[in-house]
């Protein structure tokens, strides 16, 4: 049996209640076999596979607050500090009612990849809560979130674990978190990620995973002799990294035609109007609905919850599939449909949006496929720039922090290019993308000795 598959029973055995982290050490490992084999050795005494795939630490703990009726509501917190080789642990923090240890450890392990790709020095972690904030008040809101920053914060710092935003934790859930972070600690540092412009928040960080995909789609485009402008495009999703990536791909001279959310999806054949888009799902917090209420053009779909919420924009014809809402949310189905409707090129602004099955076919049937890890590495990139910012007590301007993340994502579409390239793999960015992030990760943990 070779190492790999050594490794993934091993792994199937000590997780086997966890399909999620199953799905991403698996995908990763199969797609890391003829780097494992040129090193097999090496790695195999330095049990490189095993450690990478086992976090450095896994916490897990009781959050308690009071809700607006004076009832008391217990959550349970989570985060994963995966893997520290090459910078302090850096992933988001989750809240929706999902959340799972398995979801959390899958969200960590692929985070380790994704931070590496972006150069900067960052290891990989995450975090987060089966916490709904869905219809909960802002006193609500910020209960919860002192609450779990208080047992959360013994474990984090600017140089120990730096966590962000992620689904559900936006702007305000990290200025809550950071205020008590600072009345606990007493420390004004840069503990967290996604701030507030007032107080060390970066420049172009809302925008970072939105724009940085269509940054890497450009790229990818211009590569294989092609541009942005024209194209039709469908994104999946309604929420930060959708609504950045429909601006930006329209700024490039495309056309977005739909968007989606956990109970129906628009398909809006004039494109899609960022700014009412941006009013609802910002401003007012509501459902999809008022979109389509306010614009004309738009047709609205309503699914439910069971029914996977926006599967439906698959089904529309387009050049360019931008997933952008959660994981497993691009099924067969829906990549069979996108390639007999001829489309070109999928990037994934979610974190695993595409099963396994899916991606394989898209990748078989031509299309170009750039999963997550690369392509909606932007985020974390931005967030690293803010712990530059924070640690030299300077703020630049958006259009510094553009030109960098524009800059860092070019760059990560030519080392997952050039890293499936080396391996005889050329066009299968995914490979490309776990093989470029797992070489420089190893290096480190190999020099650094068993630990
Ligand atoms: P948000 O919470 O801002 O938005 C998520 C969007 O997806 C919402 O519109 C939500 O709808 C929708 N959604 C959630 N579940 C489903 C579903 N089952 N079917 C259809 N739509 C659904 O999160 P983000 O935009 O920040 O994150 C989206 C994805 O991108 C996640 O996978 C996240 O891990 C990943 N990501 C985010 C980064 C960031 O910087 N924000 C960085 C890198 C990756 P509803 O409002 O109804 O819940």
């Amino acid at each position: 049996m070779s190492y790999v598959d050594e490794v993934l029973e091993l792994v199937k055995k000590k997780n086997a209640s966890e399909p999620e982290f199953l799905q991403a050490v698996t995908e990763v490992l199969n797609s890391l076999r003829p780097v494992v084999e040129a090193n097999e050795e090496l790695y195999k005494k330095n049990a490189i596979l095993e450690r990478i795939t086992e976090p450095d630490r896994q916490l897990m703990f009781r959050v308690p607050w009071v809700d607006d009726k004076g009832q008391v509501q217990v959550n349970r917190g989570f985060r994963v500090q995966f893997n520290n080789a090459i910078g302090p642990y850096k992933g988001g923090l989750r809240l929706h009612p999902s959340v799972n240890l398995g979801i959390i450890k899958f969200l960590g392990f692929e985070q380790i990849f994704k931070n590496s790709l972006t150069s900067l020095p960052i290891g990989g972690g995450k975090g987060g809560s089966d916490f709904d904030p869905k219809g909960k008040s802002d006193r609500e809101i910020m209960a919860f979130c002192q609450s779990f920053m208080t047992e959360l914060c013994k474990y984090i710092g600017a140089d120990v674990d730096v966590p962000a935003g992620d689904i559900g934790t936006g702007a305000r859930e990290i200025g809550f978190m950071f205020g008590q972070y600072k009345r606990i600690r007493g420390m004004f540092e840069g503990v967290l990620t996604g701030k507030g412009l007032t107080y060390g928040g970066s420049l172009a960080r809302t925008e970072a995973t939105g724009y940085g995909l269509l940054y890497l789609t450009e790229e990818l485009m211009k590569c294989h002799g092609e541009s942005m402008q024209g194209k039709t495009v469908v994104v999946s999703g309604a929420g930060n990294v959708a609504i950045y990536a429909a601006q930006k791909a329209q700024q490039m001279g495309a056309k977005v035609v739909t968007c989606s959310d956990s109970t129906g999806w628009i398909y809006d054949p004039e494109g899609i109007d960022v700014a009412l888009l941006k009013e609802v799902k910002e401003v007012k917090r509501a459902r999809l609905t008022e979109y389509a209420a306010a614009r004309k053009s738009a047709q609205y779909h309503e699914v439910s919850a069971a029914d996977r919420g926006g599967a439906g924009v698959w089904q529309i014809k387009c050049d360019i599939a931008l997933p952008c809402a959660t994981q497993n949310e691009l099924l067969i189905e829906d990549a069979k449909q996108l390639v007999a409707n001829g489309c070109k090129c999928v990037c994934e602004g979610a974190n695993m949006p595409t099963t396994i099955e899916a991606t394989e076919y898209l990748q078989n049937n031509g299309v170009w496929f750039v999963g997550g890890k690369a392509a909606n590495a932007g985020g974390v990139a931005t967030s690293a720039l803010e712990m530059s910012q924070n640690s030299e007590r300077l703020s630049w301007s958006f259009e510094e922090v553009d030109a960098k993340l524009k800059g860092i994502m070019v760059n990560i579409y030519h080392n997952i290019d050039d890293a499936a390239k080396r391996y005889g793999m050329e066009g299968n960015y995914v490979a490309g993308a776990n093989i470029a992030g797992f070489e420089k990760v190893v290096n480190a943990m190999l020099a650094q000795g068993v630990c």
